[in-house]
């Protein structure tokens, strides 16, 4: 293999219902800082129907490039026909690196193409740089770290003798770059012929779950439940904090796998990676899997009647105290603000 026939940076743009994702422009954003130590671009590839004008957003949030694929059979997503147009242009087109948001969609697609295209991949990375090569000092390669051993330890992991260097990265832990309507507006339109055969599954129908609240990875203010909350029966005092803040509630592993909250809420490793304005922990004791998910909101304040609950080593504001007193109290003194 050439590998210096592999340039730029891809990023596969996610879409669902036709609406570009966050993942795609948090990817992008990440794909900036790595293109300007690599002195390359960052190309989105945006497969779907109809979706020209969104394929636009794809610029404003900073790609360099678009290459859009137009076809019914990526109008929802479906394993096989996104394989094959993704695995074509990456074959065409030959990127060094390729990122992908380690959503649901993005665990599908990503091994397999890695596979068909005979080249490693990272999953679930929580940071990315770029290093030069130990043995070739000219060669530069993709640094990918990822929480090992239950997240006890951070692996850093390389592929330097196969390109495009691949990973997925969770929602929430990369920065958007400034959205600004001033880019130059870049989009290929590119095609790619769908075998017959490649349509293998039909989708009859799709059923939608109503979230009544808001989703956690958008919230600014987030008022996150462990088991000190001893049960669901105490949740509302969480749930009346975060509506005086304009916030919404969240949990850690404990609380939900107790049963008392939804796992659409869990905060961490194996949860949600969160990045709010406000994050209050109550009765949570900050384990290094929780921690993963939470570390890098602006503001964390922890409640807990454990002093040395290593939660307070992340908090910017530690309450030694017991939940069922601090948060009423918190509550009285936001009401009585007129909130
Ligand atoms: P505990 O650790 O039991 O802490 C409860 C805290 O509440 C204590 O600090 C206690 O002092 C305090 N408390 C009790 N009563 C009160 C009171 N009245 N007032 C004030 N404070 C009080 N965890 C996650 O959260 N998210 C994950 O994604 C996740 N993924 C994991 C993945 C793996 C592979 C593994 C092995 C573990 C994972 N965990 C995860 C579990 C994690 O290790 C912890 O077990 C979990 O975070 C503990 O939840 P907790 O802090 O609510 O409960």
């Amino acid at each position: 293999m050439n590998l210096s026939e592999y340039k730029g940076i891809f990023v596969f743009a996610e879409q669902r219902d036709r609406k570009v994702q966050k993942v795609a422009l948090e990817l992008i954003g990440k794909g900036k800082e790595l293109a300007k130590d690599l002195q390359t671009t960052v190309t989105a590839v945006l497969l779907g129907k109809d979706m020209l004008d969104e394929a636009k957003k794809l610029n404003y949030a900073g790609a360099d490039k678009v290459i859009y694929i137009d076809d019914d059979a990526l109008d929802v997503y479906m394993t096989e026909p996104y394989v094959h147009a993704l695995h074509t242009v990456v074959m065409d087109k030959k990127p060094e690196i390729v990122l992908f948001g380690a959503s649901a969609i993005g665990r599908d697609l990503a091994p397999r193409v890695s596979a068909r295209v005979h080249t490693g991949l990272t999953a679930d990375c929580t940071s990315l740089d770029i290093a030069q090569d130990d043995d070739d000092k000219e060669k530069l390669n993709l640094m990918m770290t990822r929480p090992a051993f239950g997240g006890n330890i951070m692996a850093t992991i390389a592929c330097p003798n196969f390109r495009p260097q691949m990973a997925t990265v969770r929602p929430g832990v990369m920065k958007e770059a400034e959205y600004t309507e001033n880019n130059k507006v870049n989009i290929e339109e590119y095609k790619v012929n769908m075998p017959a055969g490649c349509k293998n599954v039909e989708i009859l129908d799709t059923i939608k779950i109503i979230q009544e609240k808001m989703n956690i990875e958008d919230a600014n203010v987030l008022v996150s439940g462990g088991r000190g909350m001893r049960g669901p029966e105490n949740y509302p005092i969480l749930e009346e904090l975060a509506d005086l803040l304009g916030g919404t509630i969240s949990a850690s592993r404990a609380a939900v796998d107790a049963g008392w909250v939804p796992k659409d809420r869990q905060v961490g490793q194996t949860g949600k990676t969160v990045r709010p304005n406000l994050y209050i922990a109550c009765g949570i004791s900050g384990a290094i899997q929780h921690l993963a998910g939470m570390e890098e909101s602006d503001y964390i304040i922890a409640i807990n009647k454990d002093e040395y609950a290593p939660i307070f080593e992340v908090a910017d504001v530690g309450i030694v105290g017991d939940i069922f007193k601090v948060v009423p109290a918190l509550i009285e003194e936001l009401k009585k603000e007129g909130r």
